[in-house]
């Protein structure tokens, strides 16, 4: 290579090998070297393109999604009818609230409308559906979401978790990228377990109502709050990272038991006058839940503050005998399907007669086991096959009515309905 007055050059600068500290020689040409100022220089510009590379990453990352990349109201809907039997009241406001969610991250600053977030509140009997609702938005959503239950939360100073560790699992579902986590999305469960006890002889365990709902309040209003980043409770030394609750849309679930009796006392005490006997009739008295309205979760014992930060209410209904039937085959992660999908990947064809499936929804009914427990009678039905047909020549299974009813007549369902939870 070349040479400059008999002394080794760097290819890239032409300097000699006096003027650079050192020339490392290529590995595959003879007498072609690359000097230490070189290499200096090209492994900055490669740290720079890399940080440019990140921070676009990064960028994208926080960005919001496009307006036009967004689901719109009816397919969120559409995609949750994949996985959850009826509740279309409910499914309907979801979809709504979680477009608007997005449209508000979105929404242009340059005028003073600002769009207000609708948290929501949904009441509904256990085992209708409510986490089930919630668990299958966040598969659709592109924003950290997370599911916590509010019977662990406690006043601060009483054993329990403090209520800024509700943000907690946001945070670490955003892999603790605060931007990312104050665009976030949370489920509060059991929201009525926080209701204060003496308006509510159905709450077994007040974990200091009206105190705690204080907290909440904080958090569904939007301000900074501290959130401890291992959870539980927070201590002296524990750094605490920021969060601004401005954005974050929360949705909050609860059963309420008992909530019925006061809304239908408060229908039969309003509907006064002389149409009285109309509206009445009009009422649908199988299911008073339709017609929540806040004044209810207010004398079940939630404080006005939080329900005026919960604007969107709705209700759940208790699944019949035809949602229950359906809910064994029709969703896209049916209880039916997932056994189907267990047992072929054993070369084993699994099938259910109809009256098998009828016999089954049947049972649950007579026990009054719901959805989970109808889940606990298949899983019963099924335990003796799963166990034999893997060590057996048998390469199909047709589960009959007979098949499910001798499985079933071992099965004390009295005891499987108090271990339903
Ligand atoms: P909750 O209303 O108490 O939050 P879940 O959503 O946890 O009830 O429901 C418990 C289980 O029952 C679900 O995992 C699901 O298998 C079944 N289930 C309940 N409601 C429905 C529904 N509407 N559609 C399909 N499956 C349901």
């Amino acid at each position: 290579m070349a040479k400059n007055q008999n002394l080794d050059i760097c290819a890239f600068c032409g300097r000699t090998e006096k003027e650079v500290t050192m020339l490392i020689p290529s590995g595959v040409y003879q007498d072609v070297y690359i000097c230490d100022q070189c290499l200096n220089m090209i492994h900055s510009h490669i740290e720079e393109l890399k940080r440019v590379a990140g921070d676009n990453k990064a960028a994208a990352d926080n960005a919001p999604q496009k307006q036009a990349e967004i689901p719109k109201p009816k397919e969120i809907k559409a995609f949750l009818d994949k996985y959850v039997i009826g509740q279309d009241s409910a499914k309907k406001y979801l979809s709504v609230a979680v477009y608007n969610h997005y449209k508000r991250l979105n929404q242009p600053t340059d005028d003073d409308v600002d769009i207000e977030k609708s948290n929501i509140i949904m009441v509904g009997p256990t085992g209708t559906g409510k986490t089930l609702l919630a668990k299958t938005i966040a598969k659709l959503l592109d924003v950290p979401f997370t599911i916590v239950d509010a019977t662990v939360l406690t006043q601060a100073g009483y054993v329990g978790e403090d209520i800024e560790s509700l943000l907690t699992r946001l945070l670490q579902a955003a892999d603790y990228d605060v931007a990312k986590a104050e665009r976030g999305i949370v489920f509060i469960d059991e929201i009525d377990k926080i209701a204060r006890k003496g308006d509510n002889p159905s709450i077994t365990r007040d974990v200091s109502g009206e105190g705690v709902q204080q907290g909440l309040l904080k958090l569904l209003e939007g301000s900074i709050v501290n959130v401890p980043p291992q959870g539980g409770r927070k201590h002296p030394e524990q750094r605490m990272i920021p969060v601004d609750t401005k954005n974050i849309l929360f949705i909050c679930g609860g059963a309420f038991d008992g909530i019925d009796q006061k809304i239908a006392h408060r229908l039969n005490t309003h509907t006064v006058g002389y149409s009285t006997d109309k509206a009445k009739a009009r009422i649908n008295r199988d299911n008073y839940l339709e017609y929540v309205a806040p004044q209810d979760l207010k004398s079940f014992g939630l404080i006005p503050e939080i329900i005026g930060r919960l604007p969107i209410l709705t209700h759940l209904d208790p699944l019949d005998r035809d949602a229950l039937r359906r809910v064994l085959t029709e969703p896209n992660n049916a209880i039916t399907r997932q056994y189907v999908k267990l047992f072929g990947m054993d070369g084993v064809k699994l099938t259910f007669t109809d009256e098998a499936l009828d016999y089954m929804v049947d049972k649950a009914i007579e026990y009054k086991l719901g959805a989970r427990g109808l889940r606990s009678i298949v899983e019963t039905v099924m335990i003796d096959a799963m166990y034999e047909i893997p060590s057996s020549k048998k390469r199909s299974l047709d589960v009959t009515k007979d098949y499910v009813a001798e499985k079933l007549a071992v099965t004390n369902l009295e005891i499987l309905s108090q271990t339903i939870v």
